[in-house]
This record gives structure tokens, sequence and C-alpha cells, in this order.
């Protein structure tokens, strides 16, 4: 494939920008080839520095749930941008955000609002240890929860993918008190309750996985973690940066009954501007600053026209019969999948939940982090660039979850099929 200008851009940035790109994903560095440049997105499609369009299913990493340039949301960014870029002081925006989320999420009764997913995290267990007085935070193998350095053990997404999941330059003083446990494994969790019940701050993870590529938890995995960490005065964390707003109007804890103490949000709530939250229960809460001895601040947080593109978003995704129109898109689309490479011959699974889904060289959808290593990565690698020839812009990573949009058409879907279909055949061949 041609992409002269991505080529030409890339070399440029090389030399400029460490690795030639600012989040490391983005450098195609599990897949080879040359990362496309984009100059432009139009709901579902993006179009490329040459020109070439494609279908996205990356979506900015997940935020873009009403696809890119969405014209209620670009009209809201321009509307507020016109009136002030930023305050450093209350906006009624801010508040109509806190009301929004907290509204539509039961389980929070405050919230604070900040600039990324990595600073809701780092903020929300600094919180919990605060809350407890106690160090030691339980989080598990192949979830992501943003590059602050204690999270960096043993993490998924570019972590995963570069072969660094506990990343260099994280003093072990530091990850000391990080735990990591297996995913989905409820009897790990029991265990170690047993031992070390009364020193653990916080148990944080992703309530449905998106960091290994995309693994369902069980009931009895929420429900043992939910239990433990109420019989021993941990403060349970949803890191629902990626499944908020994502998976279902009331988040994974919805869908699957848990009320945490603290959950974090991001990507979605942003509409594609840099947005993060934090909240839960008003006791936890109230130890943060300036109510409480938890600091936390930012020059930018609750930032007016960052809210107001998050605010035109979720307005939308909260409306009835929004989630049932983009899990049927989901659905069609991995159920598709399937078919054409089951048609191939290919060992091929997927799963999806909302407007989020993954895909697996495997012959059965992974529950585990072992079970999602063991996957056809080389397979992945054909595919992805026999996708991108034909116009279907994957996450070019065997161990990212996949994102659609309500401007994810009948018409997108045909020709993403028609695409795989092509594809599978040339990676049998
Ligand atoms: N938590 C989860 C579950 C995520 O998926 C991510 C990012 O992908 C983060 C936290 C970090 O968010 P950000 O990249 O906005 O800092």
């Amino acid at each position: 494939m041609a992409l002269e200008n991505s080529k030409f851009l890339f070399e440029r940035s090389l030399a400029r920008i460490p690795g030639g790109v600012n989040s490391p994903v983005r450098a195609f560095g599990a897949v080879g080839g040359t990362p496309v440049f984009f100059r432009e997105g139009r709901g579902a499609k993006v179009i490329d520095v040459d020109g070439r369009e494609y279908i996205d299913y990356v979506l900015s990493w997940g935020p873009l749930i009403l696809g890119h340039a969405d014209a209620q949301v670009v009209d809201a960014v321009q509307r507020t941008a016109a009136r002030g870029l930023s305050f450093g002081a209350p906006t009624e925006l801010e508040l109509e955000m806190a009301e929004l989320l907290t509204a539509s999420l039961p389980s929070l009764e405050q919230v604070r609002l900040v600039s990324s997913g990595t600073e809701a995290v780092m903020s929300a267990l600094r919180l919990a240890r605060g809350f407890t007085g106690r160090d030691v935070i339980v989080k598990f193998e192949g979830c992501y929860h943003g590059h602050s350095d204690f999270l960096l053990v043993k993490a998924g997404s570019g972590a995963l993918t570069f072969g660094n999941p506990t990343s260099a330059g994280v003093p072990a003083d530091i990850v000391a008190k990080t735990v990591v446990l297996e995913y989905n494994n409820p009897a790990h969790l029991e265990e170690l309750f047993a031992r070390h019940g009364s020193t653990i701050a916080a148990v944080v993870l992703e309530p449905v996985a998106g960091n290994m590529n995309f693994v369902k938890p069980t009931l009895e995995f929420h429900q043992v973690l939910r239990r433990l960490c109420t019989q021993h005065g941990a403060v349970l964390v949803f890191d629902e940066v990626m499944t908020g707003y994502r998976v279902a109007a009331e988040g994974a804890q919805g869908l699957f009954g848990i009320t945490p103490d603290l959950t974090t949000l991001g990507k979605v709530i942003g509409g594609g501007l840099p947005v993060g939250a934090f909240g839960g229960r008003r006791d936890i809460m109230a130890k943060l600053a300036p109510l409480g001895p938890v600091y936390q601040a930012g020059t930018l947080s609750g930032n007016p026209v960052a809210v107001s593109a998050g605010l035109a978003t979720l307005k939308r995704v909260l409306a009835p019969g929004f989630f049932d129109r983009l899990g049927a898109t989901s659905a069609k689309l991995v159920a598709g999948l399937e078919k054409e490479a089951r048609d191939a011959g290919i060992a091929f699974s997927t799963a999806s939940l909302g407007g989020m889904f993954g895909f697996f060289f495997r012959s059965a959808a992974p529950r585990t982090f072992a079970e999602a290593m063991d996957s056809d990565r080389e397979a992945f690698k054909r595919f992805f660039h026999a996708m991108l020839d034909r116009g279907v812009y994957l996450a070019p990573s065997a161990f990212e979850a996949g994102f659609v949009s309500s401007a994810h058409g009948e018409a997108e879907l045909a020709a993403t099929l028609s695409a795989a279909r092509a594809a599978f055949a040339e990676i049998r061949s």
C-alpha cells in the first residue's frame, strides 16, 4: 500500500518525537509497517494524509462513541470555546457534568473531574489509601490503569504490546505495595485476603478487561471481590475509564449488579477531549482536599470546552435505546467475522458487550490473561494489514479491544465483512 505521505511524515516525526509517536501503540511496533497519519474523520470513517478512507474501529481508543466530528459535539465545543477556553475557577458546565454522572451511575454520590484516565485512577487510589490508612493495592495481570508508576506492574495495553508490562524507571520500592493477581480467579483473591486482608487499601480492576484484548469477567469473580472488600474494609475501585458509558448506560457495574466504592471514568465522558473523573461514596470523597487531607488538583480540571464535548456526547448516549442499537452493531460485526473465519477454516473467536468487542485467533474466547496471551499473533498481524489494505482500521495490537460507534451502520458492516472475507482468504494462503 502506498502511504507515501504517512511515510514522509513518520520519517520526520522519528527525528523529533521518540519513536515518532506520542503514545507507544500508535507506532505500529506490534504489527510492523508505517503508522497511518490521519487528516480527517467523519462518522465511522477516517481519511489519511494520502486521501485513503478507512472504516475506523479504534475511535481514538474508545472515546468517539458517536463517531468522528459529530455535528452536535463540534457545535457544543465551538460555542463554549467562543466564550473562553479555561478559567481555573468553577463553572456551571462542571456542575452539569457532575450531576449527569451521579444521576446515571448510582454508586457515585460525589465526583471530581480530572483531565485523563491515568489521573483519575492515580487519584482514586491515593484517596483509597488516605481513607483506609493502608498501603497495599491489588490489581490484576493484563489490566491497564494508566501510566502511574505504582500501576505499571504486569500492565496491559501498550505496556504489554511492547513486552514491558512492568516499566523500567519504576523503583522497586514504589511497586512493593502493589500486589498482582490473576483476572477471573476468585480463589487467589480468597487466599490473599485471608492472609493480608487488614493491609489492603484497595482492589482496582477493569470490570470488563479491554487492555489484554477483551476478556469478560465471571459474575462469581465480581461477587467474591465485592464480598471480600466489604468484609475486610478495602475500597473496591472499578476502573471504568474504558467501560463507562461504553458497555452500557449504567456502566459495567450496572450490568453486573455490583456497587463499587469508587469508580474511575475517562474516554467517552470527554467525547474526544481530555476529561477524566473519579467518584463514589460520599464518606470516602470527603477525605479529598479541600475537605480532607488527601491532596489532588489540576490546572485544567473540569475544562469547560472539554466538558462541553463530554456533555453533548453523554446526553445522546443516555437516551433510551442507544445501547440496544450499539450492542446490536457489535454483535452483528463479531458474528459476521466469526462466520467469515469459519468459512475460511481459521481458528477464530470473538466476544462483545455494548459498543466494545474483541476477536482472537484461537478457537475459544479467553477468560484469563494466560488464555489471552495464547493466540496466534502472527495471524493477527497479517489480518491487520490485510484489513488495512482494504480500508478497515483495526487497533494495531492483538491486545487491544475494538470499538463501534452509533455512526457505524449497515453499509460499514457490510464493507467490513466483505473486506474480512478477502483478508481471511489472503492470510490462509
Ligand atoms: N484505565 C483504563 C481501563 C484504560 O483503558 C486507560 C487507557 O486506555 C486508562 C485507565 C488511562 O487513561 P488515559 O489514557 O486517558 O490516561
